[in-house]
């Protein structure tokens, strides 16, 4: 229940957003430090997300397999290289059934290594590939600074694996996964997240390429929002993971893995929330529209409480995600606010003069006020709120892209205004992509390369830091 106050983002953003997460009953702290509570309203949120990233896998030929929690810890040390930057992260796990145990026991951060161990087993030819396999899991992770959902100790993500026969194959299937969760992104969550190249400062240790899809936050602040990784042959050559080819020569597959966690709910939280709170995409929202019926006495209700059931029942039939408020002991008007904190796209309002009218109003989540208000006829007011639904999703979008477009500023030659904007915006600029470079960013900027856009204009220029010849330009960014 809730009637608390959410903290206004100008005053403190954070504090919003964790005010955010709790009020609206998506997640809580645990009893250990940096582990999260999913609750109802939360998971219902992830499982639509699942579900429509779970089709675009299954559509692009994967499979679902599942994959031990526990790594023995000798694999990590074989993969000592691509997995340095984990170790401090790692929990493992050294008592079993009350006995030392001989071998350590990793709890995965990621499964690089048992998977590649498993596709050492399952691939001997040539015909064997593509090996096409996704695993939804939880991992691992000792984090010390945690957030709900940004990044806790154990989250939830899917985790894709792929071998196979050519580096092209590999590199087709990173984009084709990077394109996936693109279109995801804008066409689920209503993010119009920019995909792109990881530097090398910023790629994954253990890949030759690394991509990403990054989102601008409310905060202007950027969030990697999923990763897709061209391994190269690093864990083909670890694991053995080897082929006949057809010429009948022994060869290292070329793998991939590619990954989006429950830090998604994070970005749709802080890409649309406003000072009322949520603002859920109607395509991902567990409740898509919410019926608050509003009546003052016994006869009032005997009339309003039928003609909004059936309006449920309709809506409900038509596919529509519906929930009838007929909590008792709570005036209309709270009922309002709770579900506008709570993000539900459509409030349908019905009282004694909708029905008397034969008519109900519909009110926009994303619009607040009059302006978001319709009065429509209750006949053929279910394929109406089905078009609003539609309408909204659209306008979320759009709205999140210009928020976006008007936080990017183009620069060259010019690194004070580079610093400037990086305070309050995101740069766009030439970068000659080394490490040193990026090191000098961060330090001086507390800001990083996001990502080189893949959609961007062939030229060349020079390096914001160094003046050295660039040929790509990158965003950089604070990030979360
Ligand atoms: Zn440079």
């Amino acid at each position: 229940m809730s009637s608390q106050v959410i903290t206004p983002r100008s005053e403190d953003y954070s504090r919003w957003y964790t005010d955010v997460v709790q009020r609206t009953d998506l997640a809580d702290y645990a009893p250990v430090r940096g582990c999260m509570i999913i609750k109802p309203y939360g998971y219902a949120l992830w499982e639509n997300i699942q579900a429509q990233l779970d089709r675009r896998f299954k559509d692009t030929g994967h499979q679902n397999a599942y994959f031990p929690l526990f790594i023995p810890e000798e694999f990590l040390e074989k993969e000592k290289e691509n997995f340095e930057g984990f170790s401090p992260e790692l929990a493992v796990v050294t008592i079993g059934g009350g006995q030392e145990l001989e071998q350590k026991l990793v709890v995965r951060p990621t499964s690089e290594t048992i998977i590649g161990h498993t596709f050492a087993n399952w691939i001997q030819s040539y015909r064997d590939l593509p090996l096409l396999i996704n695993q939804w899991a939880n991992v691992v992770r000792w984090e010390m600074r945690t957030r709900l959902f940004l990044r806790t100790l154990e989250f939830l993500w899917q985790e894709g694996h792929t071998a196979h026969a050519t580096f092209e194959d590999a590199e087709e299937e990173t984009l084709r996964m990077l394109g996936v969760y693109t279109d995801f992104a804008v066409n689920e969550a209503a993010i119009p997240v920019i995909p792109g190249r990881k530097s090398e400062h910023e790629k994954f240790a253990g890949a030759m390429h690394s991509y990403t899809i990054e989102a601008m936050m409310g905060d202007k602040r950027a969030l990697q929002s999923g990763t897709s990784h061209n391994l190269g042959q690093n864990f083909a050559r670890a694991f053995e993971i080897r082929y006949t080819d057809e010429d009948n020569q022994l060869k290292h597959c070329w793998t991939t893995s590619w990954g989006m966690s429950t830090r998604i709910v994070g970005a749709i939280i802080m890409a649309h929330g406003d000072d009322q709170g949520l603002r859920l995409p109607p395509r991902l929202a567990p409740i898509q529209a919410v019926i608050v019926p509003i009546f003052k006495n016994d006869a009032e209700r005997s009339a309003v409480v039928p003609f909004a059931e059936a309006f449920s029942a309709e809506l409900k039939a038509a596919g529509v995600r519906i929930k009838l408020d007929l909590r008792e002991g709570l005036s209309p008007g709270f009922k309002f606010n709770d579900w506008e904190m709570r993000g539900v796209p459509v409030r349908v309002e019905i009282g004694p003069r909708d029905v008397q009218n034969h008519s109900v109003v519909l009110a926009r989540r994303d619009v607040p006020g009059k302006p978001g208000k319709q009065f429509v006829p209750r006949d053929g007011a279910a394929a109406r709120l089905a078009e609003l639904l539609v309408e909204i999703q659209a306008a979320m979008l759009e709205s999140a892209r210009t928020f976006r477009d008007a936080n990017i500023h183009p620069v060259e030659n010019d690194y004070a205004a580079f610093q400037e904007i990086l305070k309050d915006g995101w740069a766009y600029t030439w970068f000659c992509g080394d490490k040193d470079c990026e090191e000098r960013i961060k330090d001086e900027n507390q800001a990083v390369s996001r990502c080189f856009p893949l959609d961007q204009e062939p030229g060349e220029g020079q390096c914001i830091k160094c003046g050295g010849k660039a040929t790509r330009r990158a965003l950089f960014a604070r990030a979360y």
